[in-house]
């Protein structure tokens, strides 16, 4: 569970330990999604007036794709998280770890923070290895693999200015 009455958390603390799902509506069109879900834990806890904080830590499995070869790859994930809810002020807003609650809520919601730190944490996957030879462009087929018979490519974009030369063949 990842929902905090208020009333409560205003009497006493309560520990955080749940999952935010991989198919959670939070999770928005182009994020790095996550393998499974991601196990959020800790402790939130009250901090002054119509404010929360929260302590813990996020772990989690992200998915992604290697730029060259497209190899599906995997990372762990794995961040100290603290975070503040409060009913902000527009100046506080700007703070990245102060998260606006709305005017008059009942709980706090943390999964909007999970996915921020999620978004901060999870690697951008470049390539599967620095010396990844990625696909042929005409066959598609994996250079890590085996070389194809393509014709290697021909780099035209000089072929006007050997032209302007008087170099073209
Ligand atoms: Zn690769
Ligand atoms: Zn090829």
């Amino acid at each position: 569970m990842l929902s905090f009455d208020i009333g409560a958390l205003q009497e006493q603390a309560a520990r955080v330990d749940g999952f935010l799902s991989r198919d959670d509506a939070v999770w928005q069109e182009g994020d790095p999604k996550p393998a499974t879900a991601v196990h959020a834990t800790g402790r939130l806890s009250s901090a002054g007036s119509e404010r929360y904080y929260w302590s813990g830590r996020i772990e989690g499995v992200v998915e992604g794709a290697c730029r060259r070869c497209l190899t599906g790859l995997s990372a762990p994930v794995g961040e100290d998280v603290h975070f503040i809810f409060a009913e902000t002020d527009d100046a506080e807003a700007e703070d990245p770890d102060v998260f606006a609650l709305p005017a008059g809520a009942h709980t706090v919601d943390l999964r909007p923070a999970i996915r921020e730190q999620w978004l901060l944490s999870a690697p951008t996957f470049a390539l599967c290895r620095e010396d990844c030879k990625g696909l042929c462009a005409k066959c598609g087929a994996d250079l890590n693999i085996a070389a194809c018979s393509c014709e290697p490519e021909v780099d035209t974009r000089w072929d006007a200015l050997r032209k302007l030369r008087g170099e073209a063949r």
